[in-house]
């Protein structure tokens, strides 16, 4: 786990408010499973049917799971439940991407968004109730950090989306891209990551699964350790470190060349690339002088640049887009210095369901320097919040 403070990390799985009093078997791997039948005297083998019926079958009523003797569907029913979450609202963008706000089964809300791109579907997920980074440019960092989602929290967003869209049959990506720092919420991540992978799950290639990263970066190096390997993206955004820590704070603690150091060591030797992710904020970090830095950053290093247009939410975010023909121009640029390079076009806009647009904060959108007014001071200019906590 990577050293910034994070008091959820250990904590139960359930905040202490609503703690349900039958259990969740839902976002329990098959040795947790064989630890509840054990402890309801139940016999231990059926574990491994009931993680079937909840993953891969997605039938979440105990009653259904038919090849489990009735005896013991009737005390699971009495005793326990297969909780994902609820949908509680859904909003469709005029490119038919749907965003989803999620009741979450510990208490609180999500958001996830699914995008169907000629006949690609991605499911955009979130890993935490807000998050602690408190990126300068986003939305969900203004939020700062309410709780880390479980395992089964972050899983259920997939179950749900399962339930609302036609998806059984066709391939689709998993994108943790939504809410949050997934590498803050690291066990609960590789939990998921196993499940997601399991054949006996959802059954999904890790080639089919990408973390995006703000780049924390012993979390990475452990990540490269880890049985499964998910894609990795981390979000650049900025050619100096100057820049860098003034966007993203989290600069401070690993700087730019330590970062793409941990990336280049995750990908190794195989011949996969990582994703670098570049927000382009007008005047910020998208000069000419900035497309060379990024070029002489880039080249050598197993790597493609995807090149993110800023989306902006009035009243919140300081930054404008860069124009449209100033993205092209930095892709053209990267392109022709031989740098792989392509434009993520915003999916979603209009129903603030695109990068760095979910986030559940009031409707009325007040000014951005009121809001910082309510901050503690220095917070989200210095990203202080985030380095005093750290040991
Ligand atoms: N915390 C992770 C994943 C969630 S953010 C991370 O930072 O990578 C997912 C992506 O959205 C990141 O690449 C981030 O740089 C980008 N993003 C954040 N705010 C944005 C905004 N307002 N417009 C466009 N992209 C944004
Ligand atoms: Fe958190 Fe990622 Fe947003 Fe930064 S960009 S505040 S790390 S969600």
């Amino acid at each position: 786990m990577d050293e910034i403070s994070n008091p959820q990390a250990t904590d139960s799985p359930f905040p202490p408010t609503r703690r349900p009093t039958r259990a969740n078997l839902f976002g329990m791997e098959r040795a947790e499973l064989t630890r509840f039948l054990e402890a309801h005297r139940a016999p231990a083998f059926h574990a491994g049917q009931i993680y079937r019926w909840i993953y891969a079958r997605r039938r979440l009523d105990p009653g259904d799971w038919t090849d489990l003797p009735k005896t013991l569907r009737a005390q699971l029913v009495a005793e326990a439940r297969a909780d994902a979450g609820r949908v509680v609202a859904r909003t469709a963008a005029s490119d038919g991407t749907v965003k989803h706000r999620i009741s979450l089964p510990g208490g609180g809300e999500v958001e996830a968004v699914v995008m169907v791109q000629s006949g690609r579907v991605t499911l955009c997920v979130s890993s935490q109730v807000g998050c602690a980074l408190r990126c300068d440019f986003c939305l969900t960092g203004k939020m700062g950090l309410t709780r880390n989602l479980t395992p089964g929290e972050i899983v259920g967003q997939i179950t749900l989306a399962h339930g609302e869209h036609p998806l059984a049959d066709t391939p689709y990506n998993v994108v943790f891209m939504g809410m949050g720092e997934p590498l803050h919420n690291y066990d609960a991540l590789t939990a998921a990551l196993r499940i997601l992978s399991d054949p006996r799950g959802f059954g999904l290639s890790r080639h089919r699964i990408t973390v995006s990263t703000s780049g924390l970066v012993p979390a990475i190096e452990r990540l490269a350790q880890e049985p499964i390997r998910p894609r990795l993206a981390v979000s650049l955004n900025a050619t100096t470190d100057e820049v860098r820590e003034r966007i993203m704070p989290i600069n401070r603690k690993y700087p730019i060349a330590r970062l793409l150091e941990a990336c280049r060591a995750y990908v190794g030797a195989t011949s996969e690339r990582f994703t670098v992710e570049y927000v382009l904020l007008d005047g910020v970090n998208d000069t000419d002088d900035d497309v060379r830095r990024l070029a002489g950053l880039v080249r050598g290093l197993p790597a493609k640049i995807n090149l993110i247009p800023f989306n902006p939410v009035p009243g919140w975010l300081a930054y404008r887009s860069s124009p449209r023909a100033r993205v092209v121009r930095v892709r053209d640029s990267l392109l022709e210095s031989g740098v792989a390079a392509s434009i993520r076009w915003s999916r979603g806009a209009d129903a603030r369901a695109a990068c760095g647009q979910l986030a559940l904060l009031p409707d009325r959108e007040p000014a951005a320097r009121a809001k910082r007014a309510e901050l503690p001071a220095g917070v989200e200019r210095t990203g202080r919040r985030v380095q005093d906590t750290t040991p």
